[in-house]
C-alpha cells in the first residue's frame, strides 16, 4: 500500500494568521471571543478554547469585551454592533474575503448589482453580502440564474468556489445583460487545494479527505474528489473503519483549509497502525507528498 498527501493541504494563510492573532490576543491576559467559531473545525476550536478563546454566538452579547472576527468575516451590522458596545476589535477576516467586501461596496457605488455565486448560508457568503445594498442576491452553483432586471450586474464569487462553477455562471449570464462585470475572487489557496486533491484522486484507489464536516473548502474537495475515486470524508482518525481500506493499494490524503496539520498525521498514522506498521509519523513532513507534475 502506498499513502500519499496532496501537495497542498491544511491551513492556508487566512486560517494561519487567525489563529496567530487570537493567540497573540490570548497571551495579553484578557479573555477573548471569537465572534462564530474561529475554523470550522470543532476539534481544533475546543483546542483553542482551552487556551482561552470563548465562542460567542452574537455580536449583541459582547460589552467590553476583545473580540476576534474569525478568518471569513462578518456581517457590516456585526462589526458595527461590536464597535458600539465598547469591544477591542481584533480584525482577523482574510484580506481576500475583505477584498470582496470592498468590490461589492464599489461595484454598488458604480451602479452595478451585485451577484454572488456561494452558498448564501454560509458566514462568509452572509458577510459579502451585508457589504451590499438590498439588490444583492445569492445564486449555488446548483441553482437556476435569477432573473436580471438590470443592464449591467457585477458578479463575484465565494473564495472557496471552484472557478468551472464561476466560468458556467458567466455563460449562462452573458445573454441576460448588456453589461457584465466580473471578480474572479476564488482564492489560490483554494484553486490550489482543489487541482493538487484532484490530481491525486485520478492516481489513487480511495481518497481520504480530513476537514471538518461544516468545512466549506473542505466538502468542495470531497466532491470534486469523489468525480475520479471511492472517497470518505472524515474528521478525526476515530472515523476511518478500516473496512474502507480493503483491497486498496494507492491511498491518497487530501485535507482543507481549516485542517490542522496534527489531524492529518493522526489519520495517516492510523492507516500505518492498520496495516501492522510500527514505525509511525512524528510530524506532516514524514508523510510522502504526491508529486502532480504527471496531471
Ligand atoms: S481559503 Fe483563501 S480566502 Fe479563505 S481564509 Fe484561506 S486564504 Fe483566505
Amino acid at each position: 500500500m502506498i499513502i500519499r498527501l496532496a501537495k497542498h493541504s491544511g491551513f492556508c494563510f487566512g486560517v494561519r494568521r487567525a489563529i496567530q492573532l487570537a493567540v497573540e490576543a490570548v497571551q495579553e491576559g484578557q479573555p477573548v471571543y471569537s465572534l462564530g467559531e474561529l475554523i470550522h473545525n470543532p476539534q481544533y476550536v475546543q483546542e483553542m478554547e482551552s487556551r482561552g478563546v470563548r465562542v460567542a454566538s452574537s455580536a449583541e452579547s459582547l460589552h467590553d469585551s476583545t473580540v476576534i472576527i474569525r478568518s471569513h468575516g462578518i456581517t457590516k451590522q456585526q462589526h458595527e454592533k461590536l464597535l458600539e458596545q465598547g469591544n477591542i476589535v481584533i480584525d482577523a477576516t482574510c484580506p481576500y474575503v475583505s477584498k470582496t467586501h470592498e468590490l461589492i461596496r464599489q461595484a454598488n457605488i458604480d451602479g452595478y448589482p451585485v451577484l454572488i455565486l456561494g452558498d448564501a448560508e454560509h458566514p462568509e457568503v452572509i458577510g459579502m453580502r451585508s457589504y451590499g445594498n438590498q439588490e444583492t442576491l445569492v445564486v449555488a452553483p446548483d441553482e437556476d440564474v435569477p432573473n436580471i432586471s438590470s443592464k449591467r450586474l457585477c458578479v463575484i464569487s465565494q473564495t472557496t468556489q471552484k472557478l468551472g462553477h464561476l466560468n458556467k455562471l458567466v455563460q449562462q449570464l452573458i445573454p441576460k445583460v448588456m453589461e457584465l462585470k466580473v471578480y474572479n475572487t476564488i482564492c489560490l489557496a483554494t484553486s490550489q487545494r482543489q487541482h493538487s486533491s484532484q490530481c491525486l484522486a485520478m492516481n489513487s484507489d480511495l481518497i481520504i479527505v480530513i476537514g471538518g464536516k461544516q468545512s466549506s473548502n473542505t466538502k468542495m474537495l470531497s466532491k470534486l474528489c469523489s468525480e475520479y475515486c471511492p472517497t470518505v470524508h472524515i474528521e478525526t482518525e476515530e472515523e476511518l473503519e478500516p473496512s474502507v481500506l480493503s483491497g486498496k493499494m494507492r491511498i491518497g490524503l487530501a485535507a482543507g483549509a481549516s485542517t490542522p496539520e496534527n489531524r492529518i498525521v493522526d489519520v495517516y498514522n492510523k492507516i500505518l497502525k492498520i496495516n501492522g506498521e510500527e514505525d509511525l509519523a512524528t510530524s506532516i513532513q514524514s508523510i510522502p507528498l504526491f508529486k502532480e507534475e504527471s496531471c
